[in-house]
């Protein structure tokens, strides 16, 4: 095992759930990959631990092998042997953990979802710590994102200081305060965390079920930096409706709580180089979006000919959950036909009776010139989408950060955002006079409801119908903004270095 030299830059170590593009539910993994990445090209160690899952995509894994270490950690009054597993991700080194335990926790097929997640990604953390502890690094920071990894900083102060693991700084990123893992006091027991210290409203006792013990709220009560991924979300979990119980916490806590932009990984999503494409473009040069938007129309038996070749076409890449405006992104389909413009979803929901709804709509549009639907996780799809469309609709009924506005707008297609979270710190109204002219690319909506996205939305098929010469100035406009991760890389090392700061001056 490496240990950390001394060098110029921070050490940064990750304790995850998900990296893109090996194990990817959502943004989150996008998020540990790009800053990580982001990071690393301004000189700072980077490394992510991760569970070995069964179901990651290995190909995308470098050099996996195992390492010839005895790692054992602690669960439910024993110690197990963990298997550790090095690899490089994208660039990045990658410690993955994978548990002897009979449960299996990582051999699942899928990533969460699970009965037994609480005690998997605890039964988690405790190994990362373990790991680290063991392996003798020292690192400067340990981030840890999601209610996942959010019990790595109780198990720190609780258990690995004592131990001698004590060169850290916390830093823990919440996600998405939807989900905040929650279960009954005696289920902290099994990781090792003392259950009578734990459970009290000031430290992990949840702020609303006062018979459950919360991960998030653990997250957010013992690290020394709490993230958020926008502005504008950091603002809007301060209120009950966005906090879900946990503003009072950050409120308790709202020195070290801020609110980051994410950014997107511009050599991943780049459409001159993009690999998943076939035909690459810029904005100097946007034949290439065209042949990908006439592809993507042969292959899905769109029709082309005659006053069809005029339509905007109309894209939509999303997660299907109650999130993200289900029912808008179900009328901006009808809407897009009305106002003669053409519509291509890809969408997948873990939620049964979501996927089938929208299964029985694709059906409707199974033959129809002007629509289709594909319900399933399709990486190399998403990107042709991208590429292709000219509009792309995100209609969030809240949206933390959001990486489809970012994605889009680099690949020429003008987002239709409703203005709420990350949305609104990226996406600003063609329209909008009091909006700087460079700035203005897509078109925005307050409320969560069609009038208002209709407002949206047919202004942009409007435009693209009735203005293509400012319609490409748009675009082209759009296409040259800066969402990469350099600047938001920036802030996360100002925040990592005060943090540290702050410790040394104390002691
Ligand atoms: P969330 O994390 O809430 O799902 P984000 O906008 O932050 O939303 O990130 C979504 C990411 O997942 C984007 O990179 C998007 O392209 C990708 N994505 C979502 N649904 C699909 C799908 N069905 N197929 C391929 N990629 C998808």
């Amino acid at each position: 095992l490496i240990n950390s030299r001394k060098r110029p830059g921070l050490y940064i170590i990750n304790i995850a759930a998900e990296m893109a593009p090996v194990a990817k539910v959502g943004g989150l993994g996008d998020v540990v990959t790009g800053l990580g990445r982001a990071l690393q090209k301004k000189g700072h160690l980077v490394e992510v631990i991760l569970p070995k899952y069964d179901c990651m995509d290995y190909k995308r894994i470098k050099d996996l092998k195992v390492l010839d270490v005895d790692i054992r950690s602690y669960f439910d009054g024993q110690t197990f042997a963990n298997k550790i597993w090095q690899g490089t991700v994208e660039g990045l080194p990658v410690y993955f953990i994978e548990p002897y335990h009979p449960a299996k926790f990582f051999w699942r097929g899928v990533f969460y979802g699970e009965n037994d997640d609480f005690r998997r990604f605890t039964y988690f953390c405790r190994a990362a710590l373990e790991f680290v502890l063991q392996s003798g690094k020292k690192p400067d920071i340990i981030h840890s994102h999601d209610w996942h990894t959010a019990a790595v900083a109780p198990l720190y102060w609780d258990i690995y200081v004592p131990k001698g693991l004590d060169s850290a700084r916390l830093a823990f990123t919440c996600h998405n305060f939807e989900y905040q893992g929650t279960e009954a006091p005696a289920a902290l027991a099994a990781c090792g965390l003392n259950v009578q210290h734990q459970f009290r409203l000031d430290r992990m006792q949840d702020n609303f079920m006062h018979n459950r013990v919360n991960l998030l709220k653990g997250g957010i009560v013992f690290s020394n930096l709490v993230t958020t991924v926008s502005p504008t979300y950091a603002q809007e979990v301060r209120g009950p409706e966005g906090g879900r119980g946990l503003q009072i916490s950050l409120a308790a806590h709202s020195n070290k709580f801020f609110g980051i932009l994410n950014g997107i990984d511009y050599d991943a999503w780049n459409p001159a180089t993009d690999p998943l494409l076939e035909y690459h473009f810029s904005s100097e040069d946007l034949l290439g979006k065209q042949k990908n938007k006439a592809f993507l129309r042969s292959r899905f038996g769109f029709s082309t000919g005659g006053p069809r070749s005029e339509k905007p076409l109309v894209g939509c890449v999303t997660r299907l959950v109650p999130q993200k405006g289900i029912h808008l992104i179900r009328h901006a389909i009808y809407r897009t036909l009305e106002k003669g413009g053409q519509f291509i979803l890809l969408g997948s929901s873990p939620v049964p009776q979501i996927q089938r709804e929208f299964e029985d709509i694709a059906k409707k549009f199974q033959a129809h010139p002007d629509a289709r639907l594909v319900l399933k996780y399709d990486e190399k799809l998403s990107h042709l989408i991208y590429a292709a469309s000219d509009i792309f609709v995100i209609p969030s009924i809240f949206e933390p950060c959001g990486l489809t506005q970012m994605i889009s707008m680099r690949y020429g297609a003008i987002p239709v955002a409703r203005k709420t979270g990350g949305l609104n710190d990226s996406v600003f109204d063609a329209d909008d006079p009091t909006i700087p002219f460079e700035s203005r690319n897509g078109f925005t909506f307050s409320s969560a409801d069609e009038q208002d996205l209709n407002y949206a939305l047919d202004r942009a098929v409007n435009y693209f119908l009735h203005r293509p010469e400012s319609w490409r100035d748009l675009v082209k406009k759009t296409m040259k903004l800066d969402f990469s991760w350099d600047s938001s890389a920036n802030q996360y090392v100002d925040l990592f270095k005060k943090a540290i700061a702050r410790a040394v001056s104390r002691t």
